[in-house]
């Protein structure tokens, strides 16, 4: 099977000849393959989508969010047909596929109130008969570049909010699991989406790069790894876009000595080892402040003796990594904290998976005794591998937390408020969680991180969402009277 591209309301097949192997990552087998589109291609859709942005800016509100409530009952009628595609390509399991689909659910709810969001201000009588009113418009043509790891989530923070502000959109999905991305095109369409409003190109760094230089394109919303992140932020600023490029993550979980350490083993298990730890907001750090890291090692190291690492589709626990690739150099990293001195309370090395041999598996691994030098503490991992460092004092935990060059989620369990308090003002991070240990902002907040996990200022989604997909106009009216005739060069105060 080909994947394609959807432009201007239809499926169609690219001019490259270029494509990529897609996988089930639960069996090793390939799939399909996906084309990847040449810098022509994505000048087709952004052309496409240039036609369409002339007339969607004037399309009224109601019109607008008519098609978005349309399309959130299409997603909600077919979530488990959307959850079993991206458990086909990603591995994630089922359950948590579903979870994706329904946080990108909320988001889209969101969108259906837009006119809320859109309104603007008015002030009567700024000066003798003048009034002042602010409006929010469109962009025009933005464009979105995904990551592989929430295949149908990461597209629909921005998608459904860019379109409801009256843009076009240039989809850019994952090459690893491309295929939900179009489920969703057609899905708009059928909801009622003119034609060209929303585009789906296939591809690799050719097609963002095309789309970071085509001077059609007035926005980016990036997400991925830091290093692309910072890339597509600066080519694209270069090339005079708004763009906002969310990165990588390290993210820590900080235990202090009065937290509830069965609750805090709970919390560590599921957000260290959930999606098998390829989600941006995973928890790779667990910084036990002592004397609590003996017991809550072993309580973590217990409840991961029961955890089923197997195909997502057979009710496992947790599912394969998503290529071979990937799960070669999470093993590399499992080598390189043992070798570093690390100490593998539980090496995932040693898995036997629920699933076919040749699945793409690494079972969930716990390290004691990491150290902030060591490669496994540094680097983003991005997989099942938890690493707990001790230290001696609260003081401590936050001079770690906010020394590492990444800074989207953290998390502190502790049963005194007034240090959760002190945490959420102190730490140098975007998304905190207090006994919480996966913070994701609800679609009415927005999302996204500091330092190295953010490009930019805006977040996505939420009042940031809008503001991004927006420009602000503010307008100065008096309508003519005679007694305001009269020349006067002074720069205009209130009178
Ligand atoms: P990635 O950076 O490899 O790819 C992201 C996107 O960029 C893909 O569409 C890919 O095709 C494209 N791309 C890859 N290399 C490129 C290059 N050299 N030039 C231009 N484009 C390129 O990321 P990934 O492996 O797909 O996703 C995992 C990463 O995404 C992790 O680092 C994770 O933390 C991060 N992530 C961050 C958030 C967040 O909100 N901050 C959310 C999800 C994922």
């Amino acid at each position: 099977m080909t994947i394609g591209h959807f432009v201007d309301g239809k499926r169609v097949c690219g001019s490259s000849e270029r494509r990529a192997d897609v996988f089930n990552p639960a069996t090793g087998r390939r799939t399909g393959e996906v084309e990847l589109a040449s810098a022509a291609d994505v000048a087709g859709a952004v052309e496409a989508a240039e036609r369409a942005a002339r007339a969607w800016r004037d399309a009224s509100l109601s019109k607008r969010t008519a098609v978005l409530f349309a399309f959130r009952e299409l997603v909600n009628a077919r979530r488990e047909r959307l959850a079993e595609v991206i458990t086909a390509e990603h591995g994630k399991v089922l359950a948590d596929a579903a979870g994706e689909v329904q946080r990108g659910l909320e988001v889209i709810e969101y969108a259906c109130g837009i006119p809320s969001a859109l309104r603007g201000g008015f002030s009567e009588n700024v000066s003798t008969e003048v009034d002042s009113y602010s409006l929010r418009q469109p962009l025009g043509v933005v464009a979105v570049i995904s990551p592989f790891n929430f295949p149908v989530m990461v597209p629909l923070w921005f998608v459904p909010v860019a379109i409801a502000c009256g843009n076009a959109v240039v989809l850019k999905p994952s090459e690893k699991d491309p295929s939900a991305a179009l489920l969703l095109a057609e899905w708009f369409a059928e909801a009622g989406l003119p034609d060209g409003v929303l585009n789906v190109v296939n591809g690799d760094k050719e097609a963002v790069d095309a789309l970071l230089d085509h001077p059609g394109v007035k926005a980016v919303s990036f997400v991925g790894s830091t290093p692309v992140a910072r890339y597509v932020h600066q080519r694209g600023s270069m090339a005079g876009k708004r763009v906002q490029a969310l990165g990588g993550a390290k993210n820590h979980m900080v235990v202090l000595p009065d937290a509830d350490l069965d609750l805090a083993a709970d919390a560590a298990v599921n957000a260290g080892f959930g999606s098998a730890g390829e989600r941006c907001m995973a928890i790779s750090v667990l910084v036990a402040v002592e004397p609590v890291a003996d017991a809550l090692v072993g309580k973590i190291a217990e409840r991961m003796a029961r955890l089923r690492t197997g195909d997502g589709r057979r009710g496992c626990d947790m599912g394969p990594l998503v290529t071979a690739a990937h799960a070669a150099k999470v093993r590399s990293y499992v080598e390189s904290g043992i070798a570093a001195g690390a100490v593998p309370v539980v090496d995932g090395r040693d898995v036997t998976p629920d699933g076919e041999a040749d699945g793409f598996w690494l079972g969930p691994t716990l390290f004691d005794h990491v150290t902030a030098q060591m490669s496994i503490y540094t680097d983003e991992i991005f997989g099942p591998v938890l690493s707990v460092v001790r230290v001696g004092s609260y003081d401590e935990a936050v001079e770690l937390v906010n020394a590492n060059e990444y800074g989207n989620g953290t998390a502190i369990f502790t049963n005194d408020g007034g240090a959760a308090r002190r945490y959420q003002h102190e730490v140098e991070v975007g998304m905190i969680g207090v006994n919480v240990p996966i913070p994701v902002p609800m679609a009415y907040y927005s999302f996204g991180g500091w330092k190295a996990s953010l490009f930019g200022d805006l977040h996505a989604h939420g009042a940031d969402g809008v503001a991004f997909f927006t420009r602000g106009k503010v307008v100065t009216s008096r309508w003519l009277d005679p007694r305001h005739g009269g020349v006067n060069l002074g720069f205009p105060t209130q009178t």
